[in-house]
């Protein structure tokens, strides 16, 4: 029921949509105007305890887009989008007593930083404010799945095959409500320099397997390119543990992770094109990457801050090193491993590494570097476009044996170049190209 003549802020993290957002759709269901607000907290900007950027250049770029083009796009729909450089924690309290706002939507977050800084504006704000929280970044959503937490299985295929038999994914949601033009405030918001941002890769690498921008559209149009034109979907599964070029694999992740794609929409654009197209082992395959996306999710909503423990969810005791000299060969791609070079060296000048090249780096780091794998995540999470804390964290641990790999098993390098890198091009185009630049 619309409750009249209020004001409802939807509070942007993770989320950043306009389109099939539970909270732009609920706010505008419920409330006579919305104003949207998303913070590009400097807390992201610092460093953390290994001396890297929280959110490095990559990523800081493809936010910076994406918060752009979700501005422009919430202004087309009335809807002004504050654009802040504040801690959310206190500033949201500033913003609240301007406009009389009195509810905020967002989406639910659990990891530890996000929680703190909830728990903080929780505390600062006046307790008149109504806050309505949901989760809107799963596949399953955690109130459809047939277990609960505690049952949660610490085996991947338990837990997939659970959710595809007793789970259904919900549907796109209808457009919200259309509010009219005085809804937007008379105010303008500029978004951050790319200075402020701390960013200075301003070029796109010629070799990069990531050219892309941030944005929803660019993230419909990738979908678009992936699924309609080249019809690469219908391969995916031989394909997928490529290593050169944008098209060996979907590259929906670093939109998935911000949120300017939603998981339910590439589901249900892949059962379209599974009735249109073709319905083969390789569309179902690109579910089940997204639900290995959903596993992660729920490891880290089962076992909270020990994702960030150096046991892990396993409590393992293992004598872990941080020897600074090999953290750094491993970063500048110096190790005595050619395969792990190359793209250790793909991650630092594009943002961007392979799932293989992932499973490959990480696995020499812990297990035969024998590196403290949270110097590693760490790392990842200051370079990755797409870095998503629940599968940072659920990855690394799952490779370095304190996770969910009930096999502990560790990748010889060796092996993996000859058989997924036959001929060196992958390796020889990163590594000879560091000569000349
Ligand atoms: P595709 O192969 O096209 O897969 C489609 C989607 O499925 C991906 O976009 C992603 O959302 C999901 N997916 C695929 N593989 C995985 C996986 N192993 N775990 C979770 N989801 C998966 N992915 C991130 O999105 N952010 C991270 O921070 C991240 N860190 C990783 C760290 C390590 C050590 C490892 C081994 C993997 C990590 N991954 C992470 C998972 C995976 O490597 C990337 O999702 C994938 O390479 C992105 O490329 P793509 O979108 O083309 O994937």
């Amino acid at each position: 029921m619309q409750i009249v003549n209020s004001t409802a802020l939807v509070w942007l993290r993770n989320d950043l949509r306009y389109h099939e957002q539970l909270s732009f759709f609920k706010a505008a269901k419920n409330h006579s105007r919305v104003i949207a607000y998303f913070s590009f907290d400097p807390k992201n900007l610092e460093k953390d305890r290994w001396g890297f950027r929280k959110m490095g250049e990559y990523r800081a770029k493809f936010l910076l887009e994406t918060i752009i083009e979700l501005q422009a796009e919430l202004k087309k729909n009335n809807i002004t989008l504050i654009i802040s450089k504040e801690a959310p924690e206190k500033d949201i309290v500033h913003w609240v007593e301007k406009y009389q706002i009195n509810s905020i939507y967002f989406q639910k977050e659990w990891t530890k930083e996000e929680r703190e800084t909830e728990e903080k504006l929780r505390t600062n704000l006046s307790s008149d404010i109504k806050l309505y929280d949901h989760y809107d970044q799963f596949l399953f959503h955690p109130e459809d799945v047939p277990f609960t937490l505690e049952q949660l299985n610490n085996v991947f295929s338990v837990f997939r095959k659970k959710c595809e038999k007793y789970t259904s994914v919900r549907p796109l949601m209808p457009l919200p409500k259309a509010l009219s033009k005085d809804n937007l405030l008379p105010q303008e918001f500029d978004p951050p320099s790319f200075e402020e941002l701390g960013i200075d890769v301003l070029i796109v690498h010629p070799h990069t397997a990531f050219p892309f921008f941030g944005g929803t559209k660019e993230g419909h149009s990738r979908m678009d390119h992936y699924f309609w034109k080249s019809k690469k979907l219908s391969v995916y599964k031989k394909t997928r543990n490529g290593l050169l070029g944008p098209d060996y694999s979907s590259k929906f992740s670093p939109w998935l992770a911000n949120g300017a794609l939603s998981a339910r929409t590439l589901y249900w654009e892949i059962k379209k094109y599974e009735q249109e197209v073709t319905k083969n082992e390789s569309t179902y395959w690109l579910i089940f990457e997204l639900i290995w996306r959903d596993y992660f999710k729920y490891v880290s909503l089962k076992y909270g801050d020990k994702i960030f423990c150096q046991g892990g969810i396993l409590d393992k005791e293992y004598d872990w090193k941080k020897n600074e000299q090999l953290v750094n060969r491993w970063i500048d791609g110096t190790t005595q491993e050619r395969f792990v070079n190359a793209n250790m060296i793909e991650l630092k000048k594009t943002g961007f590494m392979s799932n293989r090249g992932r499973q490959n780096v990480a696995s020499y780091f812990s297990k035969n570097l024998l590196l403290d794998w949270r110097i590693g995540a760490a790392y990842f999470e200051q370079q990755l476009i797409d870095y998503d804390v629940h599968s940072n964290y659920g990855n690394w641990m799952y490779v370095s044996g304190v996770g969910n790999d009930p096999r502990d098993r560790k990748f010889n390098v060796q092996l993996q170049a000859s058989r997924y890198d036959e001929k060196g091009n992958y390796q020889n185009r990163w590594i000879q190209n560091t000569l000349f630049e």
